[in-house]
């Protein structure tokens, strides 16, 4: 903060203006106390700008009161900025006020994300001596819906979804009493004045006279598909102990293998199936309450279709009201799927017809309340990694929040890329990640998309003076932002992964970018994805990649691993087709003639573009092992492969990561005019060779593990030795693998550099957005210098 003005003898006055999420955290009521507390006189009041503070009292009095508000702030808040000024106008003596909100003249106030219900809230749902006992949509300013209901700001009833709903006496005096926890708690309602449950058939006819959550457990427990209303969206649930309702809802979703979430009532109930350390509890009940991806235990007793082909279940505790009650309706099953109510590939459905005519053909009966949701939101998917928590899937309880930069932006829009799409809006240093959108490739969720830039525009009232997208011409997100009419920069897909982490740790200087990804435009119009970038802010230059191989068939090898495995078997053959005689046994399954047709495409090099893809090498390797010749989810035969890694891989496997000069295949890293080159065949045969001999496939995923592991850490020592650059940054869509990550968290340090990765914001493509973001905001700046700075 600025010098203080305040001279400690005199009466004297000021005013402060606080910037932050600092609405609907209960910031007012907590600076209404503090101000009785200190005896101040004065006025505070929401702004678009933030929180506004008049104050007058005895000097050293008005310094501890803003002491306090910087050191007592609420849980929620999160304070930013705070500026003071002397007062202007003077202030009634000897009272203080909560003022009703006003619209400033530079909105920059932040709206809280949605927030897990809190345990006040908890014992008053559980204590029949409430006035709110079982009511399923209690809440207070600590907890409870935020961005989800918000339509516009400032955020105050009126510009929420619950406005529809006029508050009855009781919440009324709640609302308006500056001691109560419930004061200005703009969700505030009750059984007698707010939202309420609807059971309803299939068919869309609503049942009347019925308990709505007693109803749902006894479907539940009869292993029926409930779609529940909940605070971002449907979820879909079924008894996640019983294999046929699994099946069923898989069937009728068609979702044959991804993973489904379950959320279960406890943290006893959840180490009943997967051990827990102290940082996933820690994530597990903060206030986002997310899903966190937890090893099963070697005698997990849920159903073995949940995420079959993976050592690891996604695992949320209950974090709405609805969820704790309808575990404790009798006969509720103890463990529940929470999938996304959506139909596949469409976006998660929000309003009540729009489920029931969309989810019809899913759902058995549905849940559904009367509190609308404004914004569409997903819950959250994090991991702790050596230690560290990883975002995979940024949205509920994380989105509206910004991340804080230490450069200066004009009002930018960052588009995304194609698959787990986001965009990103920024304006001076801060920056705001949208939620999960999912992946663009239809209609649905190309307005889910576009209404939501429309949406986090008005909220946060930014209007973007330049578009960012990924130099991929075909994505919508790319088409979208070509179609604004605004000056349009184009940033590489890779470059992107890497500014993104690096702004996530303000590393301005350059760094040595590891990539490691499925499917990126390269400038060079081959498919990019296995990197090593020198990284700057505003360019970038390719150091290193892995070999390439030919796709056989383009898009359609990423879906049928196989044709990257015999594209693998062609290279490893010098160019020629693999001896028929000495195929891997799951390729040589495959109809002979479709082989003999990729033979013909390769020889040829017919439809069959070059990449540099991880994403594509692990496919290889995983078709090589026979993990997987089809998917039907994207990365499937990429994480069933390190799952047969993992499983041989014992607490000391980061031990069995040899020194370079140890390989017995020292071709594997290359030079090729001014680039280095990571030998994709040599894998191949080192792979073959270790088979051959009689190693198992789990033996040989590890291997390939740790071969890959010592090329890269040998490659970066080169080529920091090379650049003098000594921070290295590692992201993309392959560093999901666990293995990798820990491995290059691992031997990183040890030849003495510096290591970082996506902690807060996702290292796969929902974080292309923040990257492009700021690639595109400063290229822009330093060709238009008038228009910002950097600092
Ligand atoms: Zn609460
Ligand atoms: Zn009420
Ligand atoms: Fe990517």
């Amino acid at each position: 903060m600025t010098s203080s003005f305040i001279n400690k003898n005199r009466h004297e006055g000021c005013e402060i203006l606080i910037r932050g999420t600092v609405q609907g955290v209960g910031f007012r009521p907590f600076v209404y106390n503090l101000a009785s507390r200190f005896g101040i006189s004065g006025t505070v009041s929401n702004t678009g700008d933030g929180v506004h503070i008049r104050a007058a009292a005895r000097s050293e009095r008005l310094a501890a009161f803003l002491a306090a508000i910087k050191s007592e702030a609420p849980p929620l808040a999160r304070i930013t900025d705070i500026k003071q000024q002397p007062l202007h106008e003077p202030v009634v003596p000897g009272v203080f006020t909560i003022l009703t909100s006003a619209e400033g003249e530079a909105p920059r106030a932040v709206i809280p994300p949605d927030i897990a219900l809190c345990d006040d809230c908890l014992k008053e749902l559980l204590n029949p001596a409430d006035h709110r006992y079982r009511y399923p949509f209690i809440n207070c300013t600590n907890c409870g819906p935020r961005f989800t209901i918000v339509e516009s700001i400032p955020y105050d009833r009126p510009k929420t979804s619950m406005k529809a709903f006029r508050m009855c006496k009781v919440c009324t005096r709640e609302y308006t009493d500056p001691a109560n926890r419930r004061f200005h708690a703009q969700p505030n309602a009750c059984s007698d004045c707010g939202p309420r449950l609807f059971w309803h058939e299939r068919s869309g006819r609503r049942i009347e006279g019925v308990v709505p959550l007693a109803e749902a457990a006894v479907a539940l427990s009869a292993g029926q598909v409930v779609a529940l209303r909940g605070l971002g969206g449907f979820h879909l649930s079924v008894d996640a102990r019983n294999r046929a309702a699994v099946d069923l809802l898989r069937a009728r979703k068609n979702r044959p293998d991804k993973p489904l979430a379950v959320m279960l009532p406890n943290m006893t109930s959840i180490r009943r199936f997967c051990p827990v350390g102290r940082e996933e509890e820690e994530l597990l009940r903060s206030t986002i309450h997310p899903i966190v991806l937890l090893r099963k235990r070697i005698d997990f007793a849920l159903a073995d279709n949940l995420a079959p082909g993976c050592g690891e279940l996604g695992v949320m505790l209950p974090y709405t009201p609805l969820h704790h009650l309808l575990f404790r309706q009798p006969g509720c099953p103890e463990a529940l799927v929470m999938t996304s109510g959506n139909a596949s590939g469409a976006p998660i459905c929000t309003a009540n017809e729009d489920a029931l005519r969309r989810l019809g053909h899913i759902a058995d009966f549905f849940l559904l309340h009367n509190r609308d949701i404004v914004t569409r939101i997903d819950d959250s998917v994090t991991r702790i990694t050596s230690g560290r928590p990883q975002i995979f899937r940024r949205a509920r309880g994380y989105v509206p929040q910004p991340v804080e930069i230490p450069w200066h932006l004009p009002p930018v829009l960052g588009c995304g890329a194609g698959l787990k799409s986001t965009f990103c809006l920024g304006r001076d240093t801060s920056v705001f990640p949208s939620q999960h959108i999912g992946d663009l490739f239809n209609l649905e969720s190309y307005e889910f998309y576009t209404e939501s830039i429309e949406h986090l525009q008005r909220v946060l009232r930014i209007e973007p003076q330049i578009a960012v997208c990924d130099l991929h011409p075909d994505y919508m997100s790319s088409h979208y932002a070509a179609e604004l009419g605004l000056p349009l920069y184009r940033v590489q897909h890779h470059h992107a992964h890497a500014v993104a982490v690096m702004a996530e740790h303000s590393l301005s200087e350059p760094a040595l970018a590891v990539v490691l990804d499925g499917t990126g435009y390269g400038p060079d119009g081959t498919i990019w994805g296995g990197e090593v970038l020198l990284a700057e802010l505003t360019r970038f230059k390719r150091l290193a990649h892995l070999e390439q191989l030919p796709l056989p068939g383009g898009d359609a090898a990423a879906t049928q691993p196989w044709r990257m495995g015999m594209a693998a078997l062609f290279a490893a053959a010098g160019g020629a087709p693999w001896p028929e005689e000495r195929l891997p046994a799951g390729i040589a399954a495959i109809d002979t003639h479709r082989r003999s047709t990729i033979n013909a495409m390769l020889a040829k090099g017919f439809n069959s573009p070059l990449t540099s893809s991880c994403g594509r090498l692990f496919d290889a390797m995983a078709a090589l092992l026979d993990v997987r010749q089809h998917i039907s989810y994207e990365g499937q035969a990429a994480i069933e492969f390190e799952w047969l890694a993992r499983a041989r891989a014992d607490a000391n496997w980061l031990d069995r990561i040899p020194q370079f000069s140890q390989l017995e295949r020292p071709a594997l890293l290359c030079k090729k005019g001014e680039k280095w080159e990571i030998s994709s065949t040599e894998f191949v045969t080192l792979a073959l060779a270790a088979l051959a001999v009689g190693a198992t496939p789990g033996e040989v995923a590890l291997q390939f593990h740790c071969q890959l592991l010592a090329v890269l850490t040998e490659l970066l020592r080169r080529l920091a030795d090379r650049t003098g650059v000594r921070q290295v940054v590692l992201a993309g869509g392959c560093m999901q693998n666990r293995l990798l990550l820990e491995g290059l968290l691992h031997t990183i340090p040890r030849i003495n550099l510096e290591v970082f990765t996506g902690e807060s914001l996702p290292i796969n493509d929902g974080g292309i957005a923040l990257g492009q973001t700021i690639i595109g905001g400063l290229q822009h700046v330093s060709r238009n210098p008038h228009e910002g700075h950097q600092s």
